[in-house]
């Protein structure tokens, strides 16, 4: 079955109870036992639920993995994955990351004793040198949040697997349309499905993804021990999302194209960070590990001036100022001030998250509404 179709009907079977095409949301916390211990596979909703079992088997087919897991947020799947460590335990992380997952690695997994290394993986040989016996995870983000640096993650799975660790991708800007990590040689995939993978602003969600059914098993230990699971609502709206991921995608794909290069020729713009550019640091490894350059870039106003960029983000009037990204709708985020807000201002403008940037989320209206609407919002 190829992605297309996927996204429609991998691992989806009509429903038992009545057929139904799309899985009921079984509102439903218990299930009734014949005997003690004789269910039909659901016994209590934070272990099993079928509409998030529905679910999960769509997060594992896009995936192209075996084995798929729900969590109430992309942060609730990202902490499952922590619990795999142990005190002593390194982590090798990419340094341009999301705000949300830096705070959650620094502020709650440094104390109970498990040392991260934040390291720039553009070249993504640098890893190694921040390998030792203690490595066990290495974390990946690409393309990065906000400064869409590409990271090859062929180089960093030959590494890992190398060394015996961990490699996990956090897949939330491209999606498994636009690249597979798995099929790059990751052992997990990560999503926030919040964003691209709902695609409709409507829900707060995680996934994980993976192959091997040893770390599977592990992965639904602490997902069912921890608890940190999505309802069914939410389930039933994310499976609606994906069967149009596809399709979506390839809009937020040539929308963003025709963005970067509009701004790119915009005499008030000092530089757009968009992998599709031939001259991006990394467009040969972009070109090579995705189908497409995906809808995500970020800006900058010529002369770097906070207020001037406050300004064009407040002129703007389909983009939305919002925090998130991948719904419909397009969406402009200031990174200083908003998602990386929590990464002092030191540490982010090492990885170029000046007061000038501007983040766009670009959605799926018509091209040229948005290009006049930057048109305004810059003059
Ligand atoms: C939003 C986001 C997260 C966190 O996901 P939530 O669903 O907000 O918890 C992690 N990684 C990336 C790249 C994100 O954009």
């Amino acid at each position: 079955m190829k992605f297309n179709t996927k996204t429609i009907h991998g691992k989806q079977h009509p429903d038992k109870a009545y057929g139904a095409v799309m899985p009921p949301i079984y509102q439903t916390s218990t299930y009734a036992q014949t005997t003690p211990g004789g269910h039909k596979g659901y016994a209590y909703s934070r272990s099993h639920n079928p509409t998030r079992h529905a679910l999960e088997n769509a997060f594992a087919s896009i995936e192209n993995g075996e084995f798929g897991l729900a969590f109430g947020s992309g942060l609730a799947a990202i902490d499952a994955v922590m619990k795999l460590l142990k005190p002593g335990d390194e982590v090798i992380s990419t340094n341009d990351l999301y705000g949300g997952t830096y705070r959650l690695f620094t502020s709650i997994f440094e104390g109970f004793g498990i040392r991260f290394h934040f390291v720039g993986m553009e070249n993504a040989v640098n890893i190694e040198n921040y390998i030792n016996s203690n490595t066990k995870l290495i974390w990946v983000e690409t393309p990065t949040n906000p400064m869409l640096n590409i990271i090859d993650i062929k180089v960093a799975a030959s590494i890992a697997k190398k060394h015996n660790v961990l490699l996990a991708v956090d897949n939330t800007f491209a999606t498994p349309y636009l690249q597979q990590p798995l099929d790059l040689g990751a052992d997990i995939v990560m999503h926030s499905a919040t964003k691209y993978i709902g695609g409709h602003s409507d829900l707060v969600m995680g996934a994980l993804i993976v192959k091997d059914k040893n770390l599977a098993d592990r992965l639904y230990f602490i997902q069912n021990a921890s608890g940190a699971i999505c309802g069914p609502q939410d389930s039933f709206l994310a499976l609606r999302g994906i069967k149009t991921l596809h399709v979506r995608m390839q809009r937020h794909c040539e929308n963003g194209r025709a963005i970067a290069e509009y701004l790119a020729s915009h005499p008030k713009v000092e530089s757009v960070y968009w992998p599709g550019f031939k001259s991006h640091p990394n467009y040969d490894i972009a070109k090579a590990q995705m189908k497409d350059f995906g809808g995500m870039l970020s800006f900058n106003t010529k002369g770097n001036n906070y207020e001037e960029a406050i300004k064009v983000v407040k002129s703007l009037k389909i983009f939305t100022l919002a925090e998130s990204l991948g719904g419909v709708e397009s969406l402009a985020g200031h990174p200083a001030s908003m998602t990386h807000a929590s990464i002092p201002k030191e540490e982010r403008e090492k990885i170029g998250v000046v007061d000038s940037l501007i983040r766009l989320s670009v959605g799926i209206e018509d091209e040229e509404d948005l290009i006049n609407d930057l048109k305004q919002a810059l003059g």
